[in-house]
C-alpha cells in the first residue's frame, strides 16, 4: 500500500472507506473517488465496503469515461453479490447509458452495432435487477433517448406504465427531446397534457424541454406561453427560450428575452451567446451583434474561446472579416472551432491565401482539422479557382485524416474544376461520386458550362438536372440563353415553351440593407419604397457615367424573349440595385454599403456594382445566397466567378 493510502486508511476512528468514496464522488472529485476505491480493494477493508462504495465508484467511472475499469467493477458487482443492491444496479445502468461504446464484460456477441450492444447491456442489467424503481427506469430511458434509440425509449415508458411506475419529471424531460427532434408536435402535446394533469409542468426541466419541443416544431408562441407560465424563471428556462427564438429567426424577440433576463438579474452563461450570436449573423444584423460584443467585453466574457468563436462566425457572416480577425487574434489558444470559423471567413470573403496560411498554422499547432475545416479550405480553393490545391486538400482529408468526403466536399471540388474550365474532369468527377449528386451539384457545373460557353456539355448536364429537379428555373434560363447565344433559336423557343407549360415561376428576388438602425427591404420592381423615385434618378445619373466608361448591359440572366427596351427596364428594377443605390444616397460619403440578397447576384448587377463602386468611391459588400462580393475601385473580390 502506498504512503498516501496508508495515511488515508490509518487513523481510527477514520471515516469508513465507503463514506470517503461516496463523499469524493458526490463532490465531483471522481478521480479521487476511483483512486480511493482501488486503494480500498488492495487494503484489508471489510467485505461489506464493496457494496457500500460501488455505486459511487461506478458513477465516477461513468463521469471519467473509464470503460475498462467499469467493466471490471461490473464483474465485481456480480461476484460480490452487490448487484442485488438496486443502488449498484442503477449506477451500472447509468454507466451504460453514459458510455455508449462500452461493452459489458460477459455476453454481447459483438455482431451488432456499438449502440445496440450498449443497449443490450443496459437491457440485460435491467432484466437481471431484482428491484426496479423509477430511477432505474429513468436511467434506461434517458440512455436510450441520448443514444438516439427513440423507439426503445418510448417502449420503456410504456413498460414503466405497465409496471405501475408513474413517469415523473425526469422521464418527461428525457422523452420530450425525441418529439422535438422529430418535430412531432402532436405527441409532444400529449406529454404536455400529461405534465399539466400531474402537476409536473412547473418543473424547470420539463418546462425547458417543452419550450425546446415547441420551438423545434416552429410553434414559438406555445414556447412563449410555457415560458410565461413560470413566475420565477431558472437560467435554464431563459436559455431555452432564447435558443428557441434564435432558432426560429426571431432575433428581436431573442434580444428582448436577453434584456428581460438581465433585468431579472439572471447571469448569462456561454450557451446564452452561442444561440444569440449566430442569429445576428444569419440576418446579417451586425449592429445587434456589435451591441452583444460590447456587452461581452463589459461582462468579461470575451476571454471565453467558445464565445469568441461565435463572435468570429457572426462577424464573418456580416461581412466584417477584419473585426473577426481581431477577435481571433485575441484568443490565447484557439481550438478547432475558432480556427475553422476564421478559415471559413477567409474562404467566403477572400483573400483565399489567408485561409491556407491559417490552415497550415493550425496543423503546426497540432490542432486536427475536422470535416468543416476541410469544407472551408475547399471552398477557398473553389472561390480562388485553385485546382491543384483543391485536389490536395480533398485527398489528404481522407488519406491523412480519415474523413469521408461528404456531398458538400465533393460539390466544392466539382465547383473548383468547373470554374477552372476543366469541364470534362468535373463531369467525370461528379458522375463517379460515391454519394448520389444532387441537382445543386450539377447546377454548379451548368454555370461553369455557361461561363466557358460549352453548350454541348451544358445540354448533357441540364438533362441530369431536369431528371432530379424538373422545375429548376435557373437551369432552364441558363440553357435557353445558351441556345440563343449560339443561334439555336428553335431549341431556345422550345425550352421556354416547356417552362410555361410546367408553370415555372421565378422565386421573387429581394435584397435588404440596414440604414440608421432600420431594415429596408427591396423586392424586384417594387415601387413602394418612399425613396423609389430618388433611387431611379440616381440610378440614371450613374448609368450615364457608366456608359461613358464602357458599360454594356448584360442580359444573360434575363429570359431572352422580351423586347430589348423592356429588358433594360427589368435590369434596372433588380432588387440589389435598388438597395445599393438607396444605401449610397442615404448614407454619408465613404460609408461601406452592406447589402444582402436572397438569390444569386445577376451578371448585370455585378457589372453595374463594380462600376458604381468606382464612380462613388465606396466599398460595397453584397452577400448573395452563395457568397460575399466585396466591390471596390471597379473590381470584385470574387474575380467575376460566382
Ligand atoms: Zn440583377
Ligand atoms: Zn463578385
Amino acid at each position: 500500500m502506498s504512503l498516501a493510502a496508508a495515511a488515508v486508511a490509518a487513523p481510527s476512528p477514520a471515516p469508513s472507506w465507503a463514506y470517503q468514496i461516496r463523499m469524493a464522488a458526490s463532490q465531483g472529485q471522481f478521480l479521487h473517488a476511483v483512486s480511493l476505491f482501488l486503494q480500498m480493494r488492495s487494503s484489508v477493508a471489510p467485505r461489506s465496503s464493496v457494496p457500500a462504495s460501488l455505486p459511487a465508484a461506478l458513477k465516477s467511472c461513468a463521469a471519467l469515461g473509464l470503460g475498462a475499469l467499469a467493466a471490471s467493477l461490473h464483474a465485481l458487482a456480480i461476484r460480490s453479490g452487490a448487484f442485488a443492491d438496486r443502488f449498484t444496479a442503477n449506477a451500472l445502468l447509468n454507466l451504460y447509458a453514459k458510455l455508449p461504446h462500452f461493452h459489458r464484460p460477459f455476453g454481447t456477441d459483438g455482431s451488432g452495432s456499438l449502440e445496440s450492444a450498449s443497449f443490450e447491456s443496459m437491457q440485460k442489467v435491467f432484466d437481471e435487477m431484482l428491484v426496479r424503481d423509477a430511477v432505474s427506469l429513468n436511467t434506461l430511458i434517458l440512455g436510450c433517448a441520448e443514444n438516439k434509440m427513440h423507439q426503445e425509449a418510448l417502449s420503456m415508458v410504456r413498460e414503466m406504465w405497465k409496471d405501475g411506475v408513474k413517469p415523473d419529471s425526469f422521464t418527461l424531460s428525457s422523452v420530450l427531446p425525441i418529439f422535438a427532434e422529430r418535430a412531432d408536435i402532436k405527441r409532444g402535446m400529449v406529454v404536455h397534457g400529461f405534465a399539466v394533469k400531474n402537476g409536473l409542468d412547473n418543473d424547470a426541466f420539463v418546462g425547458s424541454s417543452l419550450i425546446d419541443m415547441y420551438a423545434n416544431c416552429t410553434q414559438l408562441d406555445y414556447s412563449m406561453k410555457v415560458f410565461d407560465s413560470f413566475s420565477d424563471c431558472d437560467a435554464i428556462l431563459w436559455n431555452s427560450m432564447l435558443a428557441g427564438c434564435a432558432q426560429n429567426g426571431s432575433v428581436e424577440e431573442a434580444l428582448g428575452i436577453f434584456r428581460r433576463m438581465r433585468q431579472a438579474g439572471v447571469r448569462p452563461v456561454p450557451v446564452t451567446f452561442s444561440s444569440l450570436l449566430p442569429a445576428c449573423g444569419n440576418l446579417a444584423l451586425s449592429r445587434l451583434g456589435k451591441q452583444l460584443h460590447a456587452y461581452l467585453i463589459r461582462a468579461r466574457f470575451n476571454d471565453n474561446t467558445f464565445i469568441s468563436s461565435s463572435l468570429i462566425d457572426m462577424y464573418c457572416k456580416c461581412g466584417n472579416v477584419s473585426i473577426a480577425r481581431r477577435v481571433f487574434n485575441g484568443i490565447q489558444s484557439p481550438d478547432i472551432v475558432s480556427w475553422t470559423a476564421m478559415i471559413m471567413g477567409y474562404a467566403l470573403h477572400g483573400p483565399a491565401t489567408e485561409a491556407f496560411v491559417l490552415f497550415e498554422r493550425m496543423e503546426l499547432g497540432n490542432v486536427k482539422p475536422n470535416h468543416i475545416t476541410f469544407l472551408a479550405v475547399l471552398t477557398a480553393c473553389s472561390h480562388a479557382g485553385l485546382v491543384d490545391k483543391g485536389w490536395k486538400y480533398f485527398n489528404i482529408m481522407s488519406d491523412h485524416y480519415g474523413i469521408v468526403p461528404s456531398l458538400e466536399h465533393c460539390a466544392a471540388l466539382a465547383d473548383t474544376l468547373g470554374r477552372a474550365g476543366e469541364l470534362d474532369e468535373a463531369y467525370n468527377f461528379i458522375s463517379e461520386m460515391k454519394i448520389k449528386p444532387t441537382s445543386s451539384v450539377w447546377s454548379t457545373l451548368l454555370r461553369a458550362c455557361r461561363v466557358h460557353k460549352n453548350t454541348i456539355l451544358a445540354e448533357e448536364v441540364a438533362k441530369k438536372i431536369f431528371e432530379l429537379e424538373p422545375r429548376s428555373m435557373g437551369s432552364h434560363v441558363i440553357l435557353s440563353n445558351m441556345y440563343s447565344a449560339s443561334g439555336r433559336w428553335n431549341e431556345a423557343a422550345h425550352l421556354r415553351k416547356s417552362m410555361r407549360n410546367k408553370g415555372i415561376k421565378k422565386e421573387p428576388a429581394c435584397s435588404w440593407i440596414e440604414v440608421k438602425n432600420k431594415l429596408h427591404v427591396f423586392v424586384a420592381h417594387d415601387k413602394s419604397h418612399p425613396w423609389y423615385d430618388k433611387i431611379i434618378d440616381a440610378m440614371n445619373v450613374y448609368s450615364e457615367q457608366m456608359i461613358r466608361q464602357g458599360y454594356i448591359p448584360n442580359m444573360e440572366d434575363v429570359l431572352q424573349d422580351i423586347e430589348e427596351e423592356q429588358k433594360r427596364d427589368v435590369l434596372c428594377g433588380h432588387s440589389e440595385k435598388l438597395a445599393i443605390v438607396f444605401g449610397i444616397i442615404s448614407t454619408p460619403p465613404g460609408t461601406t454599403i452592406h447589402v444582402m440578397k436572397n438569390l444569386r447576384i445577376c451578371v448585370d448587377c455585378h457589372t453595374t456594382t463594380k462600376f458604381i463602386s468606382k464612380i462613388v468611391a465606396r466599398e460595397i459588400v453584397v452577400r448573395d445566397v452563395n457568397r460575399f462580393h466585396h466591390f471596390k475601385d471597379g473590381n470584385c473580390s470574387c474575380g467575376d466567378f460566382w
